[in-house]
């Protein structure tokens, strides 16, 4: 077969991408993080970090380590949970270890008085996290040796102790399969696992109290392999938080929120990646739709000279800052609203410690831009925020809503309270200035960025990153409060701010949108861009089927904007089938002029199939016009259509894959069982794509 250029240009730059990918660190560098600079700056100088975690355990003094694979920081927040656990209750000296910053080629010396935890998350189609990645590919090979020349047939790991916790979500097929694999694989190696495997399940919504009862069996198999000793739990801080009066939070080395040392010195500068954002520009910001309390937003956000690409299918992150109104009510409860722009000092009290933010800063900014106040409370958080009541009937009430479940989701978790609410509502207002500032550090997410699946081509807008999000607000019956998400409202108060609208948030909500120092004034955001498997076709004549409804279809207006322009431009465009709902055609059915433009460019071979569940007497939704279109979307599928679907992970997606199935077993008249398995292929083949959250 004739090659032709684009076949070359792919060729070249898998070649490369190879060469790239094997000396990695020996012709070029991997580069480095940022934060890990700024980090060192407020924690003391430190050599270049070893990745011999045996090492690195001796020199500590610590005998357990639990090692974290996360993507969004909830497994890294279970790990430093376990390792604070194994220590205030069992004496056990535990860090936590990221792991790709270790290479575990020497596990097999790991010796028998101390113990590993793993707690992996399973991430997209079964995949490791990124930051597993290495190691996955490492402990899952059956002719793996280790460093000292063990090789897995000798049961290398016999010595091992280890423990493991994954966390999943059941609406995916690969469920959990981190977390099972990674423990097959070490029992291969002859690694002892003590208790069962734990599987939290983010889809049933119940990954906090799989964790909580995974946990104690665990504890108790612990520490009768290890002969522990449980005792009375004391809170150990890991973090030390000095108040530094003599610095004015106007010195040029005090961080108000800036995300490392070069946003500091005012010289960001890249590589821009999940550790040091770009202060992106918005050049355009306009509400989609507002109905009611519902409201959608678009943005385009520019990045021309960050050195920042993307590919159409990729997904932008969005650095969220928190709302003033729980920013206050947060240090308020703390009785930390006079002390605000105290600046302090955060360290970590073993070189193991990892402070999560950079400092020395402020209360304010610290907890304004670094901490995930709004988000629902853990159980266990509760437990530990007890020793710390204001009073002894406080102190009970918080004891009975952290030890009983139900009491807990009647309390707590049904009226949706964030931490600042809920102790506000505990106290009637007085002030728990008895919480060390380190347990909140410690017992709080880090904020993390959101993902936002890119909107445009890169093709048609190669500077300029669209984003399509829909406004959280979530209210219930029994909540006193109305949930706000925190990035979609921030966005909003941006765009507000942007034109000029005179009633910002009717909730009271306000931002600092200017950012740390003005920094992100003139409409800015903090963003970086991730890149993902989630693809057109290269060859633009192979027909596809995208499903996507609501914001679901954020994706495919850029697919769309792609094809129509490889149309402008006279090249053969195959069709282009896309399947949208929403509630009302008059209310929510985003982009509508700009789907009649692409009608015009591309004439018959784009279709729009639309449903819209609110508008006649029966509720339509995407899987049923994709039932009614069952003959067109099987001859597509012989004419190797790619498939694709975004939105709705939890109903959507699976509802969807039913109805493809199902399709193609009447269609071809085949059983269901040899339907589901070619639809299996298609998803191995990549040419059934799932971009879900
Ligand atoms: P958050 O503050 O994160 O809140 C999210 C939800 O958590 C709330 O709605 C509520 O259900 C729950 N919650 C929060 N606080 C509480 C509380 N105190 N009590 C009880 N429940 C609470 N979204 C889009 O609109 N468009 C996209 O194109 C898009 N693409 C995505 C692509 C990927 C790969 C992923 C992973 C997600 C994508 N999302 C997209 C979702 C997006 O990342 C955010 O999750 C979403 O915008 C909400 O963010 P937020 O910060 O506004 O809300």
């Amino acid at each position: 077969a004739q090659l032709d250029t684009l076949d070359i240009v792919v060729l070249a730059a898998l070649l490369i991408g190879t060469l790239a990918y094997f000396t990695k660190g020996t012709y070029w560098s991997v580069p480095k993080d940022p934060y890990a600079a700024s980090l060192a700056n407020g924690g003391g100088a430190k050599a270049a970090k070893s990745r011999n975690i045996i090492e690195k355990l001796d020199e500590a003094g610590k005998n357990c380590v639990v090692f974290y694979g996360s993507q969004t920081g909830t497994a890294e927040d279970y790990a430093s949970r376990l390792a604070k656990e194994a220590s205030s209750r069992f004496g056990l000296k535990a860090m936590t270890a990221d792991l790709e910053e270790y290479d575990l080629d020497n596990l097999d010396t790991l010796a028998g008085d101390k113990v590993a935890m793993f707690v992996l998350a399973t991430y997209g189609e079964g995949e490791p996290t990124d930051n597993a990645v290495e190691f996955y590919e490492f402990i899952s090979n059956e002719d793996l040796s280790f460093s000292s020349g063990a090789s897995a047939a000798e049961k290398p790991l016999s010595n091992l102790k280890f423990v493991a916790f994954g966390l999943g979500n059941n609406t995916y097929e690969h469920y959990n399969s981190m977390v099972r694999n990674v423990t097959k694989f070490l029992e291969r190696l002859g690694a002892q696992r003590i208790g069962a495997a734990g599987e939290g399940d983010d889809g049933a919504g119940t990954m906090e109290e799989d964790f909580l009862a995974w946990k104690e069996p665990m504890w108790t198999a612990l520490a009768d392999a290890m002969g522990l000793e449980e005792r009375e739990a004391v809170y150990e801080p890991v973090l030390e938080v000095t108040e530094k009066p003599e610095l004015s939070p106007e010195s040029d080395e005090v961080y108000l929120g800036e995300p490392n040392k070069n946003h500091l010195e005012g010289s960001q500068k890249g590589p821009y990646n999940s550790h040091n954002p770009y202060i992106a520009p918005i050049v355009e910001s306009k509400e989609l739709f507002s109905v009611h309390d519902r409201n959608c937003l678009h943005m385009d956000i520019d990045v021309s000279g960050s050195n920042l690409s993307y590919t159409t299918g990729d997904h932008i992150a969005i650095w969220p800052t928190n709302a003033g109104k729980e920013v206050d009510r947060f240090l308020g409860v703390l009785g930390l609203t006079e002390k605000r722009h105290t600046v302090i000092s955060v360290k970590g009290l073993d070189a193991t410690a990892k402070v999560p933010f950079p400092s020395p800063t402020t209360y304010d900014a610290a907890v304004r831009y670094h901490m995930e106040i709004c988000a629902p409370v853990s159980r266990q958080f509760v437990s530990t925020l007890s020793a710390f009541s204001p009073n002894d009937e406080i102190k009970a009430e918080m004891t009975k809503i952290g030890n009983d479940k139900d009491y807990f989701h009647e309390q707590v978790a049904n009226r949706n309270y964030n931490i600042g609410q809920l102790l506000h509502f505990l106290s009637k207002g007085e002030k728990w200035s008895k919480i060390p500032f380190s347990v909140m550090i410690e017992g709080l997410h880090k904020i993390q960025p959101r993902y936002y699946s890119i909107s445009s081509s890169s093709l048609v807008q190669k500077n300029k990153i669209s984003i399509t999000a829909v406004v959280e607000s979530i209210e219930v019956p029994n909540a006193p409060h109305i949930v706000k998400g925190v990035t979609t409202n921030y966005l909003l108060a941006l765009k507000q701010k942007q034109h000029g609208d005179p009633h910002p948030d009717p909730h009271g909500l306000d931002y600092a949108i200017t950012g740390p120092r003005n920094k992100y004034d003139g409409f800015h955001v903090p963003v970086h861009v991730r890149h993902s498997n989630f693809r057109l076709p290269s060859d633009p004549s192979k027909p596809i089927i995208m499903i996507g409804p609501g914001t679901g279809v954020a994706p495919f207006r850029g697919f769309v904007q792609e094809r129509a322009q490889q149309a402008r431009d006279g090249e053969v465009v195959g069709k282009t089938l896309l399947f949208f709902g929403c509630r009302k055609k008059s209310e929510d059915y985003i982009y509508e002029n700009e789907w009649e433009q692409y009608k015009q460019d591309m004439g018959d071979s784009f279709e729009m199939v639309t449903a819209f569940s609110r508008d006649g007497p029966k509720k339509v939704y995407v899987q049923h016009l994709l039932r009614e279109r069952a003959a067109e979307v099987d001859e597509l599928l012989r004419q190797k259509a790619y498939f694709y679907v975004c939105g709705d992970a939890a109903n959507m997606a699976r509802e969807v894959n039913t109805a493809l199935v199902q399709i193609i077993a009447e269609q071809r008249g085949i059983p269901e069982a040899k339907a589901e398995e070619i639809v299996k292929a298609m998803r191995t083949g990549n040419t059934y794509q799932e971009d879900v959250w």
